[in-house]
């Protein structure tokens, strides 16, 4: 009796142990700055071509758009709506009822990349200066877990993240702005040169985001890090600049370089089929457009809401998200990041963090 107790307990230890096991192995996270949930679910809003922020509306009509709604947010987002259509979910369709937004009270960026990398909206971070985050963020919590120590990396055009995710205190290696990376890689070497001599075509604080991709990609491939986040920047900038046809466009680029990612991914042997794909943005615009869609924050109402895509092998395929009586909140990422991971994420003030999503895991 005794003996059969025991092997009935090893028997439900070891199914408890299987279940709760998952299959990423690595987390890539890809943020696209201020890029609103109508442009994804809806593709070019066509009273913002026909205002005075697209001056060309020819090329912009004949690039963009469909009157159907499908077929014009593919023309913008082709990688998005096919392959992670068919493999992986899209959240934040509010015109079919599915809700997805940050919980802080700014709606502006800094506040937005705190609440999806530390777990929760923190009062204290309230402005975009260049002060180092007081919370613990998700990537500094994997890269202390054994067999992740060294293999956390962040690339951003922003050259704010080094104070976002305080790489002084937290010790993931964050690349941002028009920084060099050092390392002794030939690509690495060019991309270094490349930035220094290019002219960012929306300031000296972002680097263009086809270079942050490139850095990113190329160390991932040298170095093979196991969590790793990019932080696109232009499209924001563009909106704030009222040119609705280089958002467009940059979204569409940014959607190619995503592409281009996952392929990336899928060839090589240490990512293909154990790397779960998180894409999002910080906050929306609003939907006024087109007079309010430039800016975002408080003064913008529903600037708060946003969307995310992901994809990956514990991730059932259910494409577009349905209608839900829950709202899903940014301050869930950072959780559901570690628990694909089979981590459990604690902040270092001991403050609540967002639950992970259910959906994500199971049907
Ligand atoms: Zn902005």
């Amino acid at each position: 009796m005794k003996i059969k107790s025991t092997l009935l307990f090893l028997i439900v230890a070891f199914a408890a142990n299987a279940f709760s096991q998952t299959k990423t192995k690595n987390i890539i996270v890809v943020t696209l700055d201020g890029l609103r949930w109508q442009e994804i679910f809806r593709g070019a809003d066509s009273t913002i071509i026909n205002s005075e922020f697209t001056p060309n509306k020819k090329e912009v009509n004949q690039l963009f758009w469909n009157d159907q709604t499908e077929k014009r947010r593919a023309l913008l987002m082709p990688f998005l709506w096919s392959t992670v259509m068919q493999k992986g979910q899209l959240y934040g369709n509010r015109d079919l009822g599915n809700k997805e937004e940050v919980s802080n009270p700014y709606y502006f960026s800094y506040p937005g990349y705190n609440e999806i990398m530390t777990g929760f909206p923190d009062k204290r971070v309230n402005s975009n200066d260049k002060i180092y985050n007081p919370n613990i963020n998700v990537l500094e919590f994997i890269n202390q877990q054994k067999g992740y120590e060294g293999k956390v990396a962040a690339f951003s055009s922003w050259d704010v993240f080094p104070y976002i995710l305080n790489d002084k205190r937290s010790g993931v290696l964050v690349n941002s702005g028009i920084n060099d990376l050092k390392l002794e890689n030939p690509q690495i070497n060019m991309l270094n040169e490349m930035q220094h001599e290019m002219l960012s075509p929306v300031g000296d604080d972002v680097r263009p985001d086809v270079l942050t991709y490139q850095f990113a990609k190329q160390f991932m491939l040298d170095k093979h890090p196991k969590a790793l986040y990019i932080a696109f920047d232009e499209t924001d900038d563009y909106a704030h600049g009222g040119y609705y046809q280089f958002y467009l466009k940059q979204a569409h680029n940014e959607d190619k370089m995503l592409q281009d990612l996952w392929n990336t991914i899928q060839s090589d042997p240490f990512y293909k089929d154990q790397t779960t794909l998180l894409i999002t943005c910080d906050h929306g615009r609003g939907d006024d457009s087109p007079k309010s869609w430039r800016s975002h924050g408080t003064e913008i109402p529903n600037s708060k809401q946003t969307w995310f895509a992901i994809m990956g092998p514990d991730t059932p395929a259910r494409g577009i998200m349905p209608a839900s009586s829950t709202i899903i909140y940014h301050n869930q990422f950072a959780q559901t990041i570690a628990k694909l991971l089979g981590l459990d994420f604690k902040s270092n003030t001991n403050h609540e963090v967002g639950d992970a999503i259910n959906s994500v895991f199971s049907k």
